[in-house]
């Protein structure tokens, strides 16, 4: 089974982002720039079932500028056989990606494309539904169990209050939740070996897509300040502060 993976490189999960003075977007000069944590968990699900044997090759593909080849070479050091960058330095939005990827998946004729679940960044959770309504596939979406069930595929979905199991005909479109897996930290020698995997470069334009955007941003603002809490000397104070200050008793 070949397997696709979606990564997309996006601010650092661990740093504060910043709004632009012209509230147009987010400060991205000198900030430290990562892969998606939800794609890290679809690499991670795609590395472990080539373990198993159920997968034969794993092919990372990211849609960005020329340093998300930092990205795809993560993917390669996570255990990834080769790459594809899909070079712009447009913004790319999820309907462009997925027709993209459309595209590959038609070149590259994968059993299963796994996707994360939303880009931290723009939180759009769109991209792997798209992708697999332009396939026509069946998809497993916030998957945080995925198994092999003879010609199936087993999907357990986290959904508001519980967990749904689905099961998809190959091929299929994945999208991964949090607790799908743990991803693995690469090793040096594997960071070094990554360097010598092939790696393809693309334009948006070589598959046909039309990147200009379908959405105007109006602005972007920070998130309301929250006040700092105070101490209460006893319950009686607590329970007359949320009755009359607070008013949610
Ligand atoms: P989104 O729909 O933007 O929330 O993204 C969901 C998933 O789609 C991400 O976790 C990636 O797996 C994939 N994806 C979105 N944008 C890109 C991109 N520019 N390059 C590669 N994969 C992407």
């Amino acid at each position: 089974m070949k397997i696709i993976v979606a990564v997309k490189r996006v601010v650092d999960f661990n740093v504060k982002v910043r709004v632009k003075s012209d509230q147009s977007g987010v400060e991205l000069a000198n900030v430290k720039m990562s892969m998606n944590p939800f794609c890290e968990i679809a690499v991670e699900e795609a590395v472990r079932l080539k373990e198993k044997g159920i997968a034969t090759e794993i092919v990372a593909v990211s849609i960005g500028p020329a340093q998300a080849q930092e990205t795809i070479r993560t993917a390669m050091a996570m255990g990834a056989d080769r790459g594809i960058l899909v070079q712009t330095d447009d913004t790319v939005e999820p309907l462009a990606v997925s027709k993209i990827l459309h595209n590959i998946v038609e070149a590259e004729q994968p059993q299963l494309v796994i996707l994360g679940k939303q880009s931290i960044d723009g939180d759009n959770n769109q991209t792997g539904q798209m992708l697999a309504a332009l396939l026509g596939w069946g998809q497993g979406t916030f998957a945080s169990k995925v198994e092999k069930d003879g010609e199936a595929l087993k999907v357990t979905r986290e959904i508001d209050g519980g967990l749904e199991t689905v099961s998809l005909k190959l091929p299929a479109v994945v999208t991964t939740d949090l607790r799908l897996n743990e991803p693995r930290y690469a090793a040096l020698p594997n960071i070094m070996k990554a360097k010598q995997k092939p790696l393809e470069t693309k334009t948006p334009a070589d598959y046909g897509v039309d990147t200009a955007p379908r959405v105007v941003t109006l602005k972007v603002t920070e998130p309301a300040k929250r006040e700092a809490g105070i101490k209460v000397k006893d319950i009686d104070e607590l329970v007359e502060k949320l009755k009359n200050e607070a008013k949610v008793i």
